[in-house]
């Protein structure tokens, strides 16, 4: 099919055959032996991708967004403190989310396109005593990067569990979950893991699990509470059979397969790929003349690019000359600059050849809008 255009949008991406190969089996039973093999071993390699040896992995048919849900449902008890520090829109959701669950929020923001320092956040932590924080890796409306070296420092050293919302870097930024001392890296498995919408996944230290087997309250939402999925995930490593809710079983072989390309590519060959293919393209568009919404390269994400729009060219026409180019782009998603700026996502699957065929179209686009 010929007339299929390049989805270059931060998620869903461009999968790879061998993944919408091992999706498209006819579906094993959730307790077959050949099933539970392949649940237990994407278990297993997720805490090597995630660089977590000790953590605990959680494999759930859900999204990002259940993936946060779940950290916030079962690590908040009424009445505790939290801490958000707000990239953008995802930033935003993880508050509105954790006062669901009772939590006295308090959320650090920053000018868009920048990051909160760590002094303030240090600050900040200095000044109350939090249960835990949140912060947004690659916030997916700002295409800004935050550094979660020194955020997970400050977790240990004011005794606060750290949040990293990874659902658009985990397998596309580096993250060594276990060395930089982070509680839950979470993701989704659309976007750089490279697996269709579906899966929502975790690696949780043991110092939240504890934190989570000392609760004094039942956690408030049963199909994310840890009770009903821990003894599920400990059967599938241990190779039993279990069951709670009907495990997805089609995209855990796509796990199963994704997980294994990521290994085979090699974690620091495959970031060292997103960087090379993030600077080509903001350079391509520099030189188109275009601007990014993070202030500097420092802060910019090498999954997704968020260039805004030249002032005189109409953002929508640009978009829909991008696509009768033959490549699909996103729109902006940040409300405030909505129609400002647009999103390219550059994950996963992502080679030379799909980011200049990216910059070809967007160039011909803007030529085209010019005229
Ligand atoms: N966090 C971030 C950083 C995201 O990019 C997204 C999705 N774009 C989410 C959370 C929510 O994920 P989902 O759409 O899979 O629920």
């Amino acid at each position: 099919m010929s007339s299929r255009k390049l989805l270059m949008i931060p998620g869903p991406i461009e999968f790879h055959p061998e993944i919408l190969k091992a999706i498209s089996e006819p579906s094993p039973s959730h307790v077959a032996p050949s099933f539970i093999e392949s649940f237990g071993n994407a278990l297993d390699m997720m805490k090597k991708v995630w660089l977590c040896p000790s953590g605990q992995s959680f494999i759930i048919a859900g999204t990002g967004t259940l993936a946060m849900d779940m950290a916030g449902a079962n690590l908040i008890e009424s009445g505790d403190n939290a801490l958000v520090i707000s990239t953008g829109y995802f930033g935003e959701r993880y508050a509105e989310l954790l006062k669901r669950y009772g939590a006295n929020v308090d959320v650090l923001n920053t000018p868009i396109g920048d990051v909160v320092s760590t002094e303030i956040i240090e600050n900040t932590l200095k000044k109350k005593q939090y249960k835990l924080l949140t912060f947004t890796h690659v916030d997916t409306s700002t295409a800004v990067l935050n550094n979660p070296i020194p955020i997970g420092e400050l977790g240990k050293k004011y005794n606060v569990l750290t949040i990293l919302d990874g659902v658009c870097s985990v397998a596309g930024e580096e993250i060594q979950q276990e060395k930089w001392g982070i509680d839950v890296v979470l993701t989704a498995s659309q976007k750089a893991i490279g697996v269709p919408p579906g899966l929502a996944l975790l690696v949780v230290s043991q110092k939240a699990m504890e934190v989570w087997r000392n609760r004094n309250t039942p956690v408030g939402n049963y199909y994310a509470d840890w009770s009903n999925w821990l003894p599920i995930m400990q059967a599938y490593t241990e190779r039993k059979p279990s069951y709670f809710a009907t495990p997805p079983v089609n995209l855990v072989l796509g796990l199963e397969k994704s997980l294994s390309l990521i290994l085979e590519e090699g974690i620091e060959q495959r970031i060292k790929r997103h960087k090379d293919i993030a600077q080509a393209f903001r350079l391509a568009m520099q030189n188109l003349g275009l601007q990014f919404i993070p202030k500097s390269e420092a802060v910019s994400a090498n999954t997704l690019s968020a260039p805004y729009y030249p002032e005189e060219i109409n953002g929508g026409e640009l978009l829909s000359e991008i696509s009768n180019q033959g490549v699909i782009v996103a729109g902006g998603l940040l409300a405030s600059l909505k129609t400002k700026y647009f999103r390219v996502g550059h994950m996963g699957i992502v080679n030379e050849k799909d980011i200049t065929t990216t910059i070809n179209a967007i160039d011909s686009a803007l030529k085209l809008c010019n005229q």
